[in-house]
């Protein structure tokens, strides 16, 4: 019989993502002995750079909101990384109307003119700081816009950016869990206008201006950032590859096993915190029953296909952009084109370009079974059509998500509730990750943040 390997650390974390790379790195400093537990044979989770033909990147999210003090933190005090934010002339956005992709308006001048919302919704918008703020929590988000600012900035403005950030359908999100920032503006001053107004006249402090919201990436690519977290933590402290693993309630704390080429580990430790997708918990927590997981288990997933375009040589319009989001009512199979060769440095040859082309999401779930040439052809006629570029691509790769984006929905009061039940059940059990407090790899880092203060041992 194999001998099993007998590990204690103080805090034991599962997942090796940003959530979990970052609360292992925030524990280390305050001399927390932690160990992180990984199925794959990397860290990162879903952050990953690949470097090909003088391309630059990324498979899975490929820009972040620098939306709170504690991400631009991370990056001041990770000497292995540099934060990048985003050119200047990349800022405007496009949106798709009748197949032709417009700037979203930023002055009063180009929002009286643009075609992208109707006369009467521009008429509209300036009566918004008079609307009765809504009362039910559980509103959709579509119902909150529809009300306040009308139906056009829901389909032109609204739903394709749901499709940019969840690959969500605005009808089923709900902004108090998805969007808390939006939801408490109609909350604490009854309007988007007056909030935000009022929000900006507000005194800040020193960090709170650290959180620019620019668009921000790690030089050369975000997988620097979780690399630099990895060697912060140090090697010794991540297990790779690791299958089987389960967790043990204990009389005082928990046992963690998992197989690791061919051996057994078990590390006791005080505290678990999980940061595994919702799905993955019923096997790693067999002390749990089903019911009581199951507003958890019930958390649906946008399944996205991205796909990434390299142009050596680029022939089409200038991309001047961030890039350009594709409303439902135009009809297409994709949701957005992202231009990270405009937004950052040296992602694309000198003259060339690097397209990343989202599909799928909760509006086209089938296109994630569509065959690799299908997606490529899809995306290369929109290209042609939109982006006038004529040539076929240098370099493309296809990567599919069955479970990329959590979808806050109606389930998630319950979802919620039902963590904070088995947490308080099982003191020293913490359920995060993406599951709660948000999608972006912000919010990610915030979450880990904020647990990694609250850790005493
Ligand atoms: C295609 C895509 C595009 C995105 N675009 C953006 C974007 O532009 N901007 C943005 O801010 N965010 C974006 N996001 C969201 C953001 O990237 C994620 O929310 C965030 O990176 C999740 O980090 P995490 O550590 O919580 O989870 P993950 O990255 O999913 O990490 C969880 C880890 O746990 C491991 N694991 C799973 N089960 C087990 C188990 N039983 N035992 C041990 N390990 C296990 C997994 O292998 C994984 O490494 C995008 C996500 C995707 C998929």
């Amino acid at each position: 019989m194999p001998e099993t390997n007998q590990i204690q650390k103080d805090v034991t974390i599962i997942g090796a993502g940003i959530t979990g790379l970052t609360l292992a790195y925030y524990l280390k400093k305050k001399n927390v002995n932690v160990a992180v537990v990984e199925n794959a044979d990397k860290i990162g989770g879903v952050i990953h750079t690949l470097k090909k033909n003088g391309f630059t990147f990324e498979t899975g999210p490929n820009t972040g909101v620098l939306s709170n003090p504690e991400l631009a933190e991370l990056f001041e005090e990770l000497d292995l990384v540099e934060l990048e934010t985003a050119n200047e002339d990349s800022k405007k956005r496009w949106i798709m109307k009748n197949n032709k992709f417009r700037a979203i308006p930023s002055g009063l001048i180009g929002g009286i003119r643009t075609p992208l919302f109707t006369f009467k919704d521009k008429i509209r918008i300036l009566g918004e700081p008079w609307r009765k703020t809504g009362t039910d929590p559980n509103e959709s988000l579509a119902s909150l816009v529809r009300r306040r600012m009308g139906k056009s900035f829901l389909d032109y403005a609204v739903d394709p950016f749901i499709s940019g950030i969840y690959a969500g359908d605005p009808e089923k999100i709900i902004p108090k869990y998805a969007l808390p920032k939006l939801y408490n503006l109609e909350q604490e001053y009854g309007s988007f206008i007056k909030g935000a107004i009022k929000k900006k006249k507000e005194p800040k402090t020193e960090r709170d201006l650290k959180a620019t919201k620019e668009v921000f990436s790690a030089k050369d690519g975000l997988e620097h950032l979780v690399k630099a977290l990895g060697v912060s933590i140090s090697e010794e402290n991540i297990y790779l590859n690791c299958s089987n693993d389960k967790i043990e309630s204990l009389e005082r704390g928990f046992k963690t096993t998992f197989s690791q080429n061919n051996e057994t580990f078990e590390i006791i430790s005080q505290k678990v915190i999980t940061t595994i997708p919702s799905f993955e918990l019923p096997n790693l927590l067999p002390f749990i029953s089903s019911d009581k997981l199951e507003p958890i288990t019930a958390l649906e997933y946008a399944k996205v296909v991205q796909l990434v375009l390299g142009y050596n040589n680029w022939k089409g319009i200038k991309l001047d952009a961030f890039g350009g989001l594709i409303p439902k009512l135009e009809n297409k199979k994709i949701l957005g084109i992202l231009f990270p060769s405009s937004i950052f440095e040296n992602r694309a040859p000198k003259d060339g370009a690097l397209l990343s082309v989202f599909m799928g999401g909760m509006r086209h779930p089938e296109v994630i079974d569509l065959k690799d040439e299908q997606i490529l052809d899809i995306a290369v006629e929109e290209v042609k059509n939109t982006l006038k570029e004529t040539q076929d691509p240098d370099l493309h790769h296809v990567f599919r998500y069955m479970h990329a984006i959590p979808q806050y929905t109606i389930t998630s009061p319950e979802r919620l509730s039902a963590i904070e039940t088995i947490e308080q059940k099982y003191p020293g059990l913490i359920l995060a990750g993406n599951i709660r407090d948000g999608i972006g790899m912000a919010d990610r880092v915030k979450q880990a943040s904020e647990i990694s203060k609250n850790i005493i041992v």
